[in-house]
């Protein structure tokens, strides 16, 4: 044996406990899933049923129980009230085909996409039963009553809801829709259990997840595994973690966290084309290429899974994210996706964006805003509510746009005037759209609800008004009976009146949030700034009022490729292009058709220089501004309109510099 002496030997210990140390940290860092310690979320939601629109977001709720969301089932019987496939339609061995409502090629429906009906059905629902107990309606809310009766019905001796037999149930190892079927399910009952508190619909939901995590046990299953990598349904399915994290904020029990870790970890691990793995966000080189609408969804599970673990590698996935997200959003928040992201950065021109990817990213940003508390997510959830969305609705007829650029020349179904793609119509405005899928349909019927619930948030200290706009809220703060109407039209005016009812007088906060683009602003009495919010605490009486005044000026901004646009506040401009429409289907019900658009005369100007290109306010009541730009046809610079993209067909938002030649 070699001899050693003592301090050798002392090196060589200390050596090893630091190799050992620093393999295990290793390893601790390694593991992006391991849970450290869960971060609590800086702010709580309303409950649902405290919190009821006025003013333009009011009319938009009626607007949309009047049109599509008030009617689908009208519209498309087939999908929504022939097929019970969570009670006795069930999937079984022996179904091998049905409709499940895409009637162009590109819908060539294949086995994998029998659980379609379940989505079209319940995030129709979902956009319904929030719709309906947002208005008030006392029509609706009796139609959903029997349905939620109906679906309460249709659950298992052992919990489950859903959309399988028992000899499939949770036995896949391909392409499914277990979870993602109960996840469109069970948002839709979490809104009525919010509005009803009605005890046995939370009981039904914690027995219908509690069936999951038996059958899907916790670090000794896949839930996400598939022979094929590309998969519809099944990666959807990583969106239950909405259901388990909000099943957390009602209950308080840290299982329904931990079974979000869970499948993020599954989801993470498995071959599947999905950008939201862990190695693929934390990757630079990878550019964000899958299906939209899960991109931009599965932002939600990767923050829930953060949080529920407080590992810092999550975090940073998140964060690298994020920043491939800004990559892939348009200056008015349209998250590209026409269908897939395709590797591609954002363009005004040629990169559409999915109705349904609008709805998954804006409610992210709001899961995100609710999280950190940060007000920057406030700023993206108004950029793209306010105007990609509203730009993708017919201003005029109950109808949305599938597909929409931010530049849109036509509206004919292929992409600004394209035919290559002969049997392309998602760039055209419907009901429906059953020749492509009754997914964005649906998802129109959400965003608007979604943007209202999160408009108010709670903290330790008070209230926070999130997301600005016209509504009224009644909510307990710290045992003191509270409402506020918010009187505004914003964004469409600049001024919100705050105006407090309360019994007795009490102390607590309350924070506004100031939108970035705000650089002056009035408010009526003492308020201190932080972190992005207006903070006023104070003793509130019966009758108390804030006034709060923005200035903003109209901005000349550069987008990703250098081209030119122009904003007001929380508004992106456009110079609308005249436009006549033509009916291309109509409906058996009045007042629903297909729509689609052609230019009158098609100009798009260029951007001539700071100084010319300017904007000004025309009208600061009506929101009109002018500006001088470039006619490359007249070969003159000429002063055109601009008004919000989000009250416009066919329009120019971003301008290309004038070609000097
Ligand atoms: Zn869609």
């Amino acid at each position: 044996m070699k001899k050693i002496n003592l301090s050798t030997f002392i090196l060589y210990v200390l050596a090893k406990i630091f190799f050992l140390q620093s393999a295990f940290c290793q390893q601790n860092n390694e593991n992006p899933f391991k849970k450290i310690q869960s971060i609590p979320e800086t702010f709580q939601p309303i409950s649902f049923s405290s919190i009821k629109p006025s003013g333009w977001l009011k009319k938009e709720i009626e607007k949309s129980l009047n049109g599509f969301t008030g009617h689908l089932d009208s519209l498309v019987p087939s999908l929504i009230v022939q097929d019970d496939i969570y009670g006795k339609d069930r999937l079984t061995k022996k179904v091998k085909s049905k409709d499940v409502g895409a009637l162009g090629d590109e819908g060539d429906w294949k086995v994998q996409f029998l659980w379609w009906n379940s989505e079209s059905q319940s995030n129709w629902w979902d956009g319904y039963i929030r719709s309906a107990i947002l208005a008030n309606n006392t029509y609706h809310l009796a139609r959903i009553k029997n349905y939620i009766k109906r679906i309460l019905s249709s659950q298992d001796a052992d919990g489950y809801l859903g959309i399988y037999d028992k000899e499939l149930r949770y036995k896949f190892d391909n392409e499914n829709g277990e979870l993602w079927s109960k996840t469109t399910l069970l948002r839709g009952l979490l809104a009525w259990y919010e509005y009803t508190k009605d005890k046995k619909i939370l009981i039904a939901i914690e027995r219908a997840v509690q069936n999951v995590i038996v059958n899907y046990p916790e670090n000794n299953s896949h839930p996400f595994y598939s022979v094929k990598p590309d998969d519809g349904g099944l990666t959807h399915g990583l969106m239950f973690t909405d259901v388990l994290e909000n099943l957390y904020r009602i209950t308080k029990n840290k299982k329904y966290l931990d079974y979000c870790l869970f499948l993020y970890k599954d989801f993470s691990t498995q071959i599947l084309n999905e950008d939201a793995q862990y190695k693929k966000l934390i990757d630079p080189n990878y550019k964000l290429n899958g299906h939209g609408v899960h991109t931009y969804e599965h932002l939600r599970a990767v923050a829930a899974a953060y949080y529920a673990s407080g590992n810092k590698l999550l975090g940073d996935a998140l964060n690298d994210f994020l920043n491939k997200i800004d990559q892939t959003t348009t200056v008015t928040g349209g998250p590209v996706g026409d269908e897939w992201i395709g590797r591609r950065k954002a363009n005004e021109t040629n990169t559409g964006y999915e109705y349904c990817s609008m709805q998954e990213l804006m409610n992210s940003y709001e899961d995100l805003f609710l999280k950190t508390g940060k007000s920057k997510f406030g700023d993206k959830v108004e950029k793209l509510f306010f105007n990609a969305a509203q730009g993708s609705r017919d201003p005029n007829q109950y109808c949305i746009a599938y597909l929409k650029t931010d530049n849109s020349y036509y509206m004919t179904g292929g992409q600004n005037g394209d035919t290559t793609q002969k049997k392309q119509t998602r760039y055209s405005y419907s009901p429906v759209h059953q020749d492509a899928a009754v997914c964005c349909v649906p998802n129109a019927g959400r965003i608007t609800p979604y943007y209202i619930q999160n408009m108010w948030m709670k903290d330790k200290d008070g209230l926070a008004a999130s997301l600005l706009g016209p509504c009224n809220i009644t909510v307990m703060v710290k045992r003191s009976k509270v409402s506020i109407e918010e009187n505004t039209s914003y964004p469409y005016n600049y001024s919100i009146q705050f105006k407090i009812k309360i019994n007795e007088p009490a102390a607590f906060t309350i924070k506004i949030r100031k939108p970035s683009w705000v650089n002056k602003f009035s408010v009526s009495g003492n308020y201190s700034k932080k972190d992005g919010f207006i903070i006023i605490h104070k003793i509130w009486k019966n009758n108390d009022v804030i006034n709060l005044q923005f200035f903003p000026e109209p901005m000349v901004k550069k987008d990703l490729n250098n081209e030119y646009y122009f904003t007001c506040g929380a508004l992106v401009l456009a110079h609308p292009i005249a436009a006549t429409a033509s009916i291309t289907k109509d409906y058996p019900l009045k007042g629903f058709h297909d729509f689609q658009y052609r230019p009158d005369s098609l100009i798009v100007y260029q951007f001539i220089n700071n100084t010319i290109s300017k904007i000004n306010f025309e009208n600061k009541k009506t929101l009109e501004f002018t500006s001088t730009m470039f006619n490359p046809e007249t070969k003159k610079n000429e002063n055109i309109q601009l008004v919000p993209m989000g009250k416009t067909i066919l329009r120019e938002v971003s301008f290309a510099k004038k070609n000097m030649q």
